[in-house]
């Protein structure tokens, strides 16, 4: 809004900043379980959230249906008992990043693209992840203005295409993300910026005016892949967020984790694709788990993870049916499955 008389810029009292609701998120198993009527369900909780804090946003917990102990958005974030299971097989670093690190915070696996581990942060935090494990203490493409990271990339020419990824990229403030894009157009090999984000899903209000204004200015073909599991997750607020990041010159695409429990049936993978269409989005991977300890009672098999494919394939166009794929130590891409 802005004001006739003296042109200043009064933001609306109805717009809370991303920062200020991140540190509001629930951080407390049973502070979550009480909001949704499934106090009686405390007991089953692991001792020290199984090793790995619990974080969500309210905002997140409000797309919960109450009373629903297989809510697939409270299965995503609430700590369980399972993750004390040690299968073999599962491990700390399912995927190699700790081999694929070519300068700090910066993993260099595949051909043309460099992705910078830009921020050990995120605003969720998802039971599944491997980053449960990642020891980001010394990994962070940001540190320094991103000095190292830049270096490594005005080095090597035939990087064009820089992803962030993370933790959240998105999580650094804009002003960081400002310093980036500063340094990056000084390197005119690089053509093209990426961010994978979970932020506009889980906390729309990420995509304020100061990011779109940033974002809007980068000089670079620019691609958010999104990440949401289910379509529940993705409320008019999501939407409103993910047509900020196409007016401002992306293309947004959108990547899914395959989770028993949460998404591994036909219908709701249908119904993902269809919503993330309706806002503008494709799909691009569903992925199947990374193998991180913690994580098996997640696991869907090879067999009717390509089964639900298939289903998928009679029902839906082409263009909204994600390809399934595992990424797998030492590949040169993502494998399909
Ligand atoms: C997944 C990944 C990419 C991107 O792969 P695409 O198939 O282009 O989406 C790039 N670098 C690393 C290290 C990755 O893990
Ligand atoms: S990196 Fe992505 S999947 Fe992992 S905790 Fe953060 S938001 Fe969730």
């Amino acid at each position: 809004m802005i004001t006739a008389s003296t042109g200043a810029r009064i933001t609306p009292a109805a717009t809370p900043d991303w920062r200020q609701l991140w540190r509001e998120s629930v951080t407390d198993a049973h502070e979550l379980l009480g909001l949704l009527g499934l106090g009686h369900l405390g007991d089953r909780l692991p001792a020290d959230d199984a090793g790995f804090a619990l974080r969500v946003p309210r905002g997140f917990v409000a797309r919960m249906e109450p009373g629903n102990p297989a809510d697939p958005l409270l299965l995503q974030v609430l700590p369980q008992l399972a993750e004390l299971d040690a299968p073999p097989g599962y491990v700390m670093d399912p995927v190699g990043d700790m081999n694929a690190r070519a300068a700090q915070g910066v993993l260099h696996k595949y051909d043309g693209r460099a992705l910078l581990v830009a921020s050990g942060s995120c605003a969720i935090n998802c039971r599944y992840c491997f980053r449960r494990h990642f020891p980001y203490g010394d990994e962070m493409a940001a540190a320094g203005q991103w000095r190292k990271a830049l270096e490594h990339v005005a080095e090597d020419p035939s990087i064009r295409e820089l992803i962030l990824s993370g933790g959240d990229p998105l999580a650094l403030s804009t002003t960081k993300l400002e310093e980036l894009t500063a340094g990056l157009t000084r390197l005119p090999h690089v053509i093209r910026l990426r961010i994978h984000t979970r932020l506009p899903v889980v906390l729309p209000e990420r995509i304020d005016d100061a990011f779109h204004a940033w974002f809007a200015s980068v000089p670079l073909q620019k691609v958010v892949v999104l990440h949401a599991n289910h379509a529940q997750e993705l409320d008019d607020d999501v939407a409103a967020a993910c047509a900020r990041l196409r007016e401002a010159g992306a293309t947004v695409l959108n990547q899914s984790v395959l989770l028993r429990g949460v998404n591994d049936d036909a219908a709701t993978l249908h119904a993902l694709s269809e919503r993330l269409f309706s806002m503008g989005v494709l799909p691009y991977y569903l992925h199947q788990l990374d193998r991180v300890q913690g994580s098996a009672h997640f696991e869907v098999d090879d067999a009717r993870a390509l089964g639900l494919i298939e289903d998928l394939r009679a029902t839906l166009p082409g263009f909204l049916v994600p390809r399934l794929v595992r990424e797998v130590a030492g590949d040169t891409s993502k494998r399909p499955v």
